[in-house]
Parts: structure tokens; C-alpha cells; sequence
């Protein structure tokens, strides 16, 4: 799960990581509240989405007066942005962020992120802040340092003092940069995220050391027991077919292509993927409905992708093993009943109660083509979806 970035920060802050005030706006009327409330000389107006980029794409803006501030809330609040994060179809912009202008004197990277190769938790820093660390990692990877964590011990001090210094920040700001990736990585740990990344952390004219942005992700399977940091969710950042699938505990994932896929088993729904690439279709979704699914599973699985508008052609991949073909069956046939389909419906089914499924399809009067196997299926909707 994602939060956003005014969020991000007040969970940094508990962990006593620093960071400029500010305040979460709504409208225009309260932006300009909040910057007088700040009463600061400089106020900055952020634009609050699921996405980062937004500097760049013109989400982020420096006021001089209340004015100003009004004007730049008008202009961003309601505004579709695009970045480079959120796909060319943008996201709207419904929070603001109003914090106060600080006077940077240098923009460093920061990120916590856990490491598969090492299974362990790394820190890696950078004096390169504010641009896209991906860049960095292309053109100048010497400039990225790391520091692998032992869970038992967590950071050490010698760990943070180490990367402060590769990250070249002044000595007498040695201790807050300390402290503040002590905190950062606290944060890390007792929130259950899976990354959790600033760029920019800032050194400022007065000496402070700041995070002047925050992106914090969290493991979803955690969050039962991050019961706090779950109030934080705003659907409205969320893709509807993914809140959908949720409620139905399926394993759902929204993709850019035309091929809708049913499968169970995240292996096969993975290779399902593959093979439909391999045969120059484009997946819409992943979708494992999962092992011991209900037919009303397999129903609401198949309404959501009969919802996608992007879908052209659905191919169902089931190997019944816990999962019998002839549940898999009726879910198919009670969706559509339900909300119609007119689309081509390639199926191979596989395992466990194979023929009862197949009767049951047959039987349902559904234009369904069957597949003698996964490829053959593959080819079929692949070819369905692009004669269409
Ligand atoms: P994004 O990463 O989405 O572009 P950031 O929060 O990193 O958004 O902001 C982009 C840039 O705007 C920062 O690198 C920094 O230079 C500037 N900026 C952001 N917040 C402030 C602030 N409170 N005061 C001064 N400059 C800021
Ligand atoms: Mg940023």
C-alpha cells in the first residue's frame, strides 16, 4: 500500500526524522489558511498523489505571498498530472500539501528498501538528491553508496556515520544526518514497509537536516497489524478493479493490455503472462483466483475483468489441482449470466473434475473456444483479439 507524501512525513516525524511544517489542504480556501498559519515567508504548494515526478511535471510550486498560494492552489488543485510515475493517463489532484519554502543548500538521495539477493534490509545514500536515482544508477553508480543491516543488530551508528560521510555531507551535520537515518530506518522496520525513499533529504541554511519528500510503501501483508497506518488509505489513488478484487481476497493486478486472464496459481498466471507475450498479445491483468476459490470467487474474478474496457478477449488457464475445473465452470457461466458476455472466451482447463467443467460450458450455451493445452490457448486469443 501506498500513502502520500503530507502522510509519509508525519509517520517519518514519529521516529523523530525531521521535516519543514506544513499542512494537508482540500480546497483552495483552506491552502491559503494553512500557508497564513505557517506564516512563513516562502510556502511551498505540492500537490499530493500516488506518484512521484511531480516537480518536474509542474505538481510542485514556490509561493512568495498568500497570493500567490491561492493562485498556484486554483491552478494545481483539480489538475490532471502526468508524470513520468503515473502513465500517460495522469491523476487527478485532489490534496495539496502546503509546507514551508526552506532554503536548501544541498538535495542528497536517501532510501531503505529490502534487498532479495542479500535478504537483508539495505540503506543506500547518495550526494545525488532530487534527480531519479534510476539515472543516477545508470550514469554514475559509483555515486551510490550502501550499507547492508543485520536484523538482529539494525543499523549501527558506525553504518550511518559511514554513509553520511560517502554522501559527503558536512561534518558538523555528521550527528543529524545520524540521527535522521536512525529514524528513517526505525520507521522502516516497525511500519512493515517496503520502501521507503527521500529524495531529497536536504541540509539547510540554518543547519538543519530534512526530508523534503517521503515515499513510503507498505507490505500489504502486513497491514493487519499496522492497523494506523491502514487509516492512511486513500482509495481514490487506487485502481477500482484492484479494490474490487480485494474484497474478494483475489490476486489481482491491473496491467496496460487486451487479453484478459483468469488463471489460478501464481506460477501459472506468471507464465500464463508470458506466453501470451510470446505469442505478441499484451496481458490486461494477473489474476490468480487462488487455490480453494468459491464459484462466487471465480464469479466476481470474472465480472471484474468482463469490467475492464480495455479487454478484447479473455483467456481462462486453469490446472485444477485443490482447485476443480467444474467450480471454475459455473463461476464463468454465472458472471456472464450476470453481466453478459460478447467478447471471444478461450478456455483450457485442466485436472481435477476436467470433464464435469467442460459439460458444464458445453452445456451453457457460452460461444467458448476450447485449447488442447496453455500454447494452443495462448495462440487463440492472441488471434481472436487481433482479427477483432
Ligand atoms: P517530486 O519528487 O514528486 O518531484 P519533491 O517533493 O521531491 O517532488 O519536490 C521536487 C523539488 O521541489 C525538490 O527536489 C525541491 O527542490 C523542491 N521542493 C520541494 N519541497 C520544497 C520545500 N518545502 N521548500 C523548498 N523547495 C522544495
Ligand atoms: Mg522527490
Amino acid at each position: 500500500m501506498n500513502i502520500h507524501e503530507y502522510q509519509g512525513k508525519e509517520v517519518l516525524q514519529s521516529f523523530g526524522v525531521k521535516v519543514p511544517n506544513g499542512y494537508v489542504a482540500y480546497t483552495v480556501d483552506e491552502a491559503v489558511e494553512a500557508a497564513e498559519k505557517l506564516g512563513t515567508s516562502v510556502t511551498v504548494v505540492k500537490a499530493q498523489i500516488h506518484a512521484g515526478g511531480r516537480g518536474k511535471a509542474g505538481g510542485v510550486k514556490v509561493a512568495k505571498n498568500l497570493e500567490e498560494v491561492r493562485t498556484y492552489a486554483e491552478e494545481i488543485l483539480g489538475k490532471t498530472l502526468v508524470t513520468h510515475q503515473t502513465g500517460p493517463e495522469g491523476k487527478e489532484v485532489k490534496r495539496l500539501l502546503i509546507e514551508e519554502g526552506c532554503d536548501i543548500k544541498k538535495e542528497y538521495y536517501i532510501g531503505v528498501v529490502l534487498d532479495r539477493a542479500t535478504s537483508r534490509v539495505v540503506m543506500m545514500g547518495s550526494e545525488e538528491g532530487g534527480t531519479e536515482i534510476e539515472e543516477v544508477a545508470a550514469a554514475t553508480p559509483e555515486k551510490i553508496f550502501k550499507e547492508v543491516i543485520d536484523p538482529v543488530v539494525g543499523l549501527m551508528p558506525y553504518q550511518a556515520r559511514r554513509l553520511a560521510f560517502n554522501m559527503n555531507i558536512p561534518d558538523e551535520l555528521l550527528g543529524k544526518a545520524v540521527k535522521f537515518m536512525t529514524g528513517l530506518y526505525q520507521a522502516f522496520v516497525e511500519k512493515d514497509c517496503s520502501i521507503a525513499e527521500i529524495n531529497p533529504l536536504v541540509t539547510t541554511g540554518d543547519g538543519e537536516v530534512l526530508a523534503l519528500d517521503a515515499k513510503l510503501n507498505f507490505d500489504d501483508n502486513a497491514l493487519y497489524r499496522q492497523k494506523d497506518v491502514l487509516e492512511y488509505r486513500d482509495l481514490d489513488e487506487e485502481d477500482e478493479k484492484e479494490i474490487e478484487a480485494s474484497k474478494y481476497d483475489l490476486s489481482y493486478v491491473a496491467l496496460d493490455g487486451n487479453i484478459g486472464c483468469m488463471v489460478n496459481g501464481a506460477g501459472l498466471a506468471m507464465s500464463t503472462m508470458d506466453i501470451i507475450k510470446h505469442y505478441g498479445g499484451e496481458p490486461a491483468n494477473f489474476l490468480d483466483v487462488g487455490g480453494g476459490a468459491t464459484a462466487e470467487k471465480v464469479t466476481e474474478a470474472f465480472k471484474i475483468i468482463l469490467s475492464d474496457k480495455n479487454v478484447k478477449g479473455i483467456f481462462v488457464n486453469i490446472f485444477g489441482g485443490i482447485m476443480k475445473c467444474d467450480v471454475i465452470a459455473e463461476g464463468v457461466v454465472e458472471a456472464t449470466k450476470q453481466v453478459g458476455l460478447n467478447l471471444p472466451l478461450v478456455v483450457r482447463l485442466e485436472g481435477t473434475n476436467v470433464d464435469l467443467g467442460k459439460k458444464i460450458l458445453n452445456e451453457s450455451g457460452l460461444n467458448i473456444i476450447p485449447a488442447d493445452s496453455m500454447a494452443d490457448g495462448a495462440e487463440k486469443i492472441v488471434t481472436l483479439v487481433k482479427e477483432a
